[in-house]
């Protein structure tokens, strides 16, 4: 049967072979055996559920617990000719009818279904005539209070699969595994005996980096501005954040919309669709954002604020370059973001014991902020998996950043946080530094200061972006609380005595190279989404656009040869893509 899946993966996904673990997982779904699958964000989980639904008799059902992205993935199927459709509460009664009825005439390989509806009236009617195969719970993670996304209605999964007059086989699928969720999946989901597939985390593609003292808003202004046209996402820690850094950018003329818990929930669906479909591109959100979203050409994840923890860090990180292509993660570190942080755990953390336990997770990921080894390395290890050499592919092992010597600047802020008495915020200590004169400074006298206006030649912003780079490096540190005060680190004493040297990196920023054929082939992919009414990476992804590129194919033979072209898009698409190729000189 595995070498009949091989034949469908080429036949109908066009792809050539199965990736890191599909292909184990596939033959154990075959074999009937209850599978859980636990896999990295974009590794294919969807794929070792579609092929078996396609092989086995019957219905395949795809539990999934976000109904907004159902019609997305039904579209997908119908784009490879597969017939499929979705129940869930966003339809009326009437058509949910309609298409349980036409799923028991057996119209429907794959029905997507919201873990609600299973205990709905119609459907319980209609579970004993459906010839239910095969039961794929995507997202599993949500039956377990342990994880970040726990849904209520996964635990009613169990009842209703043993309440079919046919036990199906189970299979389940998520990216997060701590033994607490693994064991809950298990248990929770009422799988039989299961084979348990871990397979490698690591994501090769994936470019990872951390900038520490960096000012955040020029940073993100400006690397939007050399990747125009290319779609990401920019996580901030909240809604308030979101709405900002939003509006700013939006003030630049730049594709980008927003998302958060606090928008209405029409004007979300119209931002995640406008993302989806690259009307536009850029997307800032809260981590309200982002689950079941499987627009596979994101090119880049920004987090603009410390992420609570590693899992978290690495599900949205690993929403970046789905499609096998390069994606960049990078995650702005300022010292004032682990204040917000802890806030946010003592705000939803009451018992003591998980409270330690969450601040103990965020310190991870400020030690992962502040690490000199592989990050990538760093990354994996922590999720348990050890890796041998670095990985030549982050901002640690591929330091192309300049280093400029700023000792006698370090100097001149350090002494000054000594002569305040280590008693005002970073603001302060910045206008000291510039010489601002101004009624606080003059009434305070810290116009008197020996280190007032000591570098006029700085913008204000540009000294608190340093006080940030020095925090970060440990030379300064902030006290708790809503207004932090600037102290003395430990490393200070050694610099004031000229006895250490302070270095700052500064970013050189790449300038992206883009291949005109790629963006004429892009603007193809767009124009027919938008007659198809699909979003552009469910015509050809990104890695299939790029293989065009280099194998130039001549005609549908050589068309079909390109990883991500199956027979239906083959005959659908192949004329136009093929005609923009060869008049391309
Ligand atoms: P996950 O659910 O694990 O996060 P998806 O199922 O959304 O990942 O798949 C991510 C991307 O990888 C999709 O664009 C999919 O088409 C692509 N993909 C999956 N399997 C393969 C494969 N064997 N070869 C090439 N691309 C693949
Ligand atoms: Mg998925
Ligand atoms: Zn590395």
């Amino acid at each position: 049967m595995l070498s009949e899946a091989q034949a469908l993966l080429k036949k109908v996904f066009g792809y050539t072979s199965f990736r890191g673990g599909q292909g184990k997982v596939v033959k154990s779904i075959l074999s009937k055996v209850d599978t859980l699958a636990i896999m990295p964000t974009g590794a294919g989980k969807s794929l070792c559920y579609q092929i078996p639904a396609l092989l086995f008799p019957g219905i395949t059902l795809v539990i999934s617990p976000l109904i907004a992205l159902m019609k997305d993935q039904v579209d997908a199927l119908g784009e490879l000719g597969i017939p499929s459709t979705f129940i869930n509460s966003s339809l009326r009664p009437a058509e949910i009818r309609q298409r349980l009825e036409d799923t028991a005439a057996g119209y429907y390989k794959l029905v997507y279904v919201a873990p609600e509806r299973l205990t709905a009236d119609s459907f319980a009617e209609l579970k004993q005539k459906l010839n239910i195969s095969f039961i794929a719970v995507d997202e599993a993670h949500c039956v377990s209070q342990w994880g970040h996304d726990f849904r209520p209605s996964y635990r009613k999964i169990a009842a209703f699969i043993s309440s079919l007059p046919k036990r199906p086989v189970v299979g389940a699928f998520t990216a997060t595994a701590t033994p607490e969720i693994k064991a809950d999946i298990i248990k929770l989901l009422g799988l039989n005996l299961p084979q348990v597939y871990v397979s490698g985390f690591d994501r090769p593609n994936l470019y990872f980096s951390v900038l520490r003292g960096v000012n955040k808003e020029d940073f993100v202004l400006d690397y939007l501005q050399k990747r125009s046209g290319k779609a990401g996402i920019i996580y901030a820690a909240t809604r308030k954040d979101v709405d900002k850094l939003a509006e700013m950018l939006q003030r630049y003329k730049l594709p980008v919309s927003k998302y958060h818990a606090g928008m209405r929930k029409a004007e979300r669906a119209e931002n995640q669709e406008a993302f989806l479909r690259d009307d536009l591109p850029i997307m800032v959100a809260t981590n309200a954002f982002g689950m079941g979203i499987d627009k596979s050409n994101v090119r880049f994840i920004i987090h603009y604020s410390l992420p609570k923890n590693m899992e978290a860090y690495y599900q949205e990180a690993g929403r970046a370059g789905r499609d096998g292509e390069a994606g960049e993660c990078i995650l702005l570190y300022h010292p004032q973001d682990i204040i917000l942080q802890k806030y946010l755990i003592e705000q939803t953390v009451y018992s003591p014991r998980r409270r330690q336990h969450e601040f103990g997770k965020l310190q991870a990921v400020v030690d992962y902020c502040h690490t000199s080894k592989c990050l990538r390395q760093t990354l994996l290890a922590y999720f348990g998996e050890q890796t041998a050499d670095n990985c030549g592919n982050c901002s640690n092992c591929r330091d192309d950043r300049e280093i400029i010597d700023v000792t006698l600047e370090a100097q001149k802020v350090l002494s000054c946080v000594y002569r305040m008495w280590e008693r005002y915020g970073a603001n302060m200590v910045a206008q000291v530094l510039k010489g601002a004169n101004n009624k606080k400074i003059r009434q305070l006298k810290l116009d008197r200061l020996s280190t007032y206006a000591l570098m006029p030649e700085y913008s204000l912003q540009e000294i608190r972006d340093f006080i940030g780079f020095l925090i970060a490096e440990g030379y300064l540190g902030l006290t708790e609380g809503k207004y932090p005060l600037v102290k003395l680190g430990p490393a200070a004493v050694a610099v004031l005595k000229g006895k250490r040297q302070v270095l700052r990196k500064i970013q050189v920023q790449k300038t992206v190279e883009e291949d005109g054929l790629f963006e004429k082939l892009r603007q193809l992919r767009k124009e027919i989404a938008d007659r198809e009414n699909l979003p552009p990476y469910l015509i050809f992804s990104d890695a299939t656009l790029r293989q065009m590129c280099e194998i130039r194919p001549i005609d549908k033979a050589s068309l079909l040869r390109v990883s991500g072209v199956g027979e239906v898009k083959l005959a659908k698409y192949g004329d136009e893509f093929l005609a923009a190729i060869i008049s391309h000189k």
